[in-house]
């Protein structure tokens, strides 16, 4: 695999950054995957946008918008992969540890794509889920690569035999380990609204804008546990994992324990946004 670091163009066993790098010290870096759908990368405007908005407030000098041409060769240089992913990972650069922050004019900048197959178990049948309490910081909405408590939650479900964990910050419902948490009750979508406790995913976004176009009504509110195993039916949204039922949660059945109609909606809606 030819990945991209630094301006260079390298096997994946010859790239390297620096042990002195901010990303390594400090999760001092922002990132994001977007996903490639018959060879072209699905809504790249709002992922630079984000990235930029991380950039901003972690005060990484750098713009987004620069990253335009890397993604264009690492296409043109992977044409194998018409479905995949594109990881690129933007650090504020290397340098002696010390907690303020330096003046780095060269961030270190990682980019790199490969193949990619949706689980369709999940998109199915539906996947299980666990609860677990939200113990991250209050600057979710920044895509830092400081997700060790977002690991360690993925990895609890998986230890209690399931697919993934939602978070909740006391009775609150806020998003799962690497998504977004839509339910449905009475024919409405209900989301945890943007704000320091969730990512502003962009399927998040493009299901909101999709939803309302198919005549669903959608309300940007926080809600609770019990509304959670209350709900009629249940769908996480990443840009990998696309819009995924569930239909368990902590061992109880969400709704009829079946994926439901409003969700297959959704799933449709979505397939034909990303044209496969
Ligand atoms: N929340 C978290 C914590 C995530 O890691 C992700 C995936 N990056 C999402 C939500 C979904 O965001 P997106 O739809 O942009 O992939």
């Amino acid at each position: 695999m030819i990945v991209y670091v630094n301006g260079q163009w390298l096997e994946d066993t010859e790239a390297t950054v620096s042990f002195q790098d901010r990303a390594f010290v400090f999760a001092d870096a922002v990132y994001e995957v977007l996903h490639i759908y018959n060879g072209a990368l699905f809504k790249l405007d709002l992922h630079q946008e984000r990235l930029q908005k991380g950039l901003d407030t972690l005060r990484i000098p750098y713009r987004a918008n620069d990253l335009k041409p890397v993604f264009d060769e690492l296409l043109k240089r992977n044409p194998g992969v018409q479905r995949g992913s594109l990881y690129v990972q933007v650090s504020r650069g290397a340098a002696p540890r010390a907690h303020g922050l330096p003046k780095l004019k060269e961030p270190t900048i990682v980019a790199y794509v490969k193949p990619f197959q949706p689980d369709l178990r999940i998109w199915e049948q539906g996947g299980r889920a666990v609860l677990v309490e939200d113990l991250r910081w209050q600057m979710c909405h920044v895509k830092t690569t400081g997700l060790l408590l977002n690991c360690m939650a993925k990895e609890e479900a998986l230890e209690r035999g399931c697919d993934d964990a939602i978070f909740h910050r006391g009775e609150i419902v806020t998003e799962a380990s690497a998504s977004n948490l839509f339910i449905v009750k009475n024919g409405t979508l209900l989301t945890h609204p943007n704000g320091p406790w969730i990512l502003p995913g962009i399927t998040r976004h493009v299901v909101i804008e999709l939803a309302r176009k198919e005549g669903i009504p959608v309300e940007e509110v926080q809600f609770t546990k019990a509304d959670l195993l209350a709900a009629d039916e249940l769908f996480l949204t990443g840009t990998l994992s696309e819009v995924a039922p569930y239909v368990e949660v902590d061992g109880q059945k969400i709704g009829n324990g079946q994926v439901g109609p409003v969700t297959r909606r959704i799933q449709e809606a979505f397939r034909s946004e990303t044209g496969v």
